[in-house]
């Protein structure tokens, strides 16, 4: 079994333009391709031709049971998210997370205006997932987005959980630290290169996510595999998950029991949680 806990469906620079319909059609044709059973989608922080926005790409995504979706706050941008309307999709498990994109969206993690935002996440025990480190983006505040910070909020909101993507890459002692400390705060692998890994360069992320490993004690019970499928190759960042030589028991909560809990996913052929 295994669920890929973040995918997007938006366009980059390769195919700007590009119908989300199509993105789709590969996106499934990559899961049966590399054995991914499950994919949760995370919508943007922005919505226009290129990143389709929450409701869109529900109306594209029509219930499939192979997929998740997570809404992308839109909370700096000219049009911002309606948390009216977000919080309807949450209570009535059409969307089952929140993501934030602080740094891009101009805001830090613990920014006092986010309070509304982690009082819904909490009443409808929906995970608030956050991009940490590093922006790909020159104009992003890379600041905002330091996994430190996700400290904060954890503190303050004990009943919302968090999910450090990146593992907050490169400050991966902090996000080890900011896990080993909180339990209401877990982390996806994601996004770590971009593309597909070379040789030395993922030696190098095995070592430091062995290192995190070390320090937070079990990483089964916070780790959560996730891809970041388009901006890196979805088979070589599996065998990136196999190469890091884990328990098999250890593996499998990594590779989709933990997210499966968090998200409350049904996955049909899925052994007994
Ligand atoms: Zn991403």
């Amino acid at each position: 079994m295994l669920v890929d806990c973040h995918v997007h469906l938006n366009n980059y620079t390769q195919n700007p333009g590009r119908p989300t319909k199509e993105n789709v059609d590969e996106l499934f044709a990559k899961m049966a391709e590399h054995g991914v059973d499950h994919a949760v989608v995370l919508t943007s922080y922005k919505a226009d031709v290129d990143r389709p926005s929450a409701e869109q790409i529900l109306e594209i995504l029509a219930d499939d049971p192979r997929t998740t979706v997570v809404e992308g706050l839109r909370w700096r941008s000219e049009a911002r998210t309606d948390l009216f309307h977000m919080e309807e999709r949450l209570r009535d498990g059409i969307v089952k997370g929140i993501k934030l994109y602080p740094g891009y969206d101009k805001y830090p993690i613990n920014d006092p205006s986010l309070e509304t935002v982690f009082r819904i996440a909490a009443k409808y025990d929906a995970p608030v997932m956050i991009h940490c480190g590093d922006t790909y983006a020159k104009d992003a505040k890379v600041r905002m987005a330091h996994p430190l910070l996700v400290d904060d909020v954890a503190v303050d909101y004990p009943d919302v959980k968090f999910v450090i993507c990146h593992l907050g890459n490169p400050w991966f002692q902090d996000t080890a630290e900011v896990l080993y400390k909180n339990d209401n705060v877990y982390a996806d692998i994601s996004g770590l290169t971009l593309g597909d890994f070379d040789y030395e360069f993922e030696r190098y992320m095995v070592t430091r996510v062995k290192d995190m490993i070390t320090y937070m004690g079990d990483p089964g019970s916070q780790l959560l595999y996730g891809s970041d499928w388009p901006l890196v190759g979805m088979g070589r960042y599996i065998k990136f998950l196999h190469n890091l030589d884990l328990p098999d028991d250890v593996k499998d909560n990594i590779a989709w029991r933990t997210t499966a809990k968090l998200f409350k996913l049904k996955l049909p052929g899925a052994p007994p949680l």
